[in-house]
């Protein structure tokens, strides 16, 4: 058995699905984890911060452009305007979600992951529906029951056990070798739908990898393989070939934007390669990440937007020691707030923490164990591996750092964003 994952941008339109197509034309035991189309995402979380405001007028609007976007690529897929079933039943249950929801944002985490998991729902129904169509014989997988994750919404992980058994007993009696799932998207203990993550496909692909057994995982992306940085950001970024499992999981949780920083580990655990290679060119070599490739020498940059840097200052001068920080971080934890980097001095502690709903709450209840807190937003995370003098002097010094920090093989710089 082999996985296959394809991103978003990989089918975007028409184009990107007859692409897919025709990759996984002529495979035989082929697990196919697929994205959201496009922007989608992005888009149905519009949809939920309508929600949050109450406007349910804007939310069935935003619902309706979903809806229209996915229908003009089933029309193209098929030269002619079609309707799938299916994907019309979805779209009724999303909007009957927007309609009956009563929000609460107690429950934000929820009716978010309710209301996002719509897109990879909608893409891998469209996708098996046109495999199917084109002579691929294929099985469509629910992975909001295959998947038992955590009871923990919007950033939930699997259960590997009981997924193994679950995810098995879906494929069995099937009669099927290409199956078609769902990335991004699971089922908590009580049932509701959970999501493991922003760009969480790659997450799902391992685990499906780990828990079969397979030979290999392929993430098709629209890049030639890794690079040693975001070319959109940084110029001269260049392809590095073969990477470690180790060194793979740094950069992604740097922000490297190339895996989900928690996809390595169920696939290290296996020995499992993982190919990341170009969608436009199935016969590239792209990169593979595997258990005995070098430590990569090369700088490499990777860039994290969205953070806010919190200043916390113990109001009665005691030190920031074990307990207070035992106390700060249980704070984060329970609003499922990321800490990327943290700074400290006898009574100040920075934390550069990704952006959330939750910011100015966690700030409360910490002011209330006696901190003062100051936040700073639109900050961003800038970390250098590997750096050269040369790349030190271009970025360490400029007037937006207001953090830095180094060792002998990393630089991390938290400064004023820059776009
Ligand atoms: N569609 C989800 C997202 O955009 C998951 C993924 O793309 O991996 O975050
Ligand atoms: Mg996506």
């Amino acid at each position: 058995m082999k996985v296959y994952k394809f991103g978003g941008a990989s089918v975007k339109d028409a184009c990107g699905v007859r692409n897919l197509l025709d990759i996984v034309r002529g495979e035989e035991d082929l697990f196919i984890i697929v994205s959201a189309m496009g922007k989608t995402t992005n888009a149905l979380e519009r949809v939920f911060e309508s929600m949050q405001r109450k406007d349910n007028t804007t939310a069935l609007e935003r619902v309706a452009e979903v809806r229209d976007y996915h229908k003009a690529i089933i029309d193209e897929l098929y030269g002619a305007p079609t309707k799938i079933m299916s994907v019309e039943l979805l779209f009724e249950q999303l909007r009957n979600t927007v309609r009956n929801t009563i929000y609460r944002p107690a429950d934000a985490e929820l009716w978010y992951d309710t209301i996002v998991a719509f897109g990879e729902l909608v893409s891998t129904t469209i996708i098996s529906d046109y495999l199917a169509r084109e002579g691929v014989d294929n099985y469509w997988v629910d992975m909001r029951h295959a998947f038992l994750t955590q009871q923990r919404h919007k950033d939930a992980d699997v259960n590997l056990e009981a997924t193994a058994y679950r995810l098995k007993r879906q494929m069995k009696d099937t009669g099927k070798r290409i199956f078609v799932g769902q990335g991004f998207i699971g089922g908590a203990p009580d049932g509701t739908t959970t999501t493991l993550g922003r760009e969480g496909s790659d997450y799902s692909a391992a685990v499906v990898a780990s828990v079969l057994d397979a030979e290999s995982m392929t993430v098709w992306k629209d890049v030639d393989g890794i690079l040693n940085a975001d070319p959109k950001i940084f110029p001269d970024s260049r392809k590095i070939e073969r990477l470690n499992y180790i060194d793979t999981i740094e950069l992604a949780y740097s922000g490297a934007q190339i895996i989900h920083p928690k996809t390595i580990k169920p696939l290290q655990n296996k020995s499992i390669p993982l190919y990341v290679k170009p969608f436009n060119d199935k016969t590239a070599a792209g990169s593979v990440i595997c258990g005995d490739a070098e430590r990569v020498e090369e700088p490499i940059l990777i860039l994290k937007r969205n953070q806010v840097l919190l200043n916390l200052h113990s109001r009665d001068l005691s030190f920031v020691l074990e307990e207070k920080f035992a106390t700060v971080f249980a704070t984060f934890e329970n609003y499922r707030i990321k800490t990327n980097l943290i700074h400290n001095s006898a009574i100040n502690l920075y934390m550069c923490v990704d952006s959330s709903w939750h910011i100015d709450e966690v700030m409360g209840e910490l002011r209330g164990e006696g901190f003062d807190v100051e936040k700073q937003e639109g900050v961003e995370l800038l970390t250098i591996r590997s750096y050269t003098d040369e790349l030190y002097a271009r970025y360490a010094h400029s007037d937006d750092v207001i953090i830095k920090q180094t060792t002998p093989h990393s630089l991390r710089l938290v400064r004023r964003g820059q776009m």
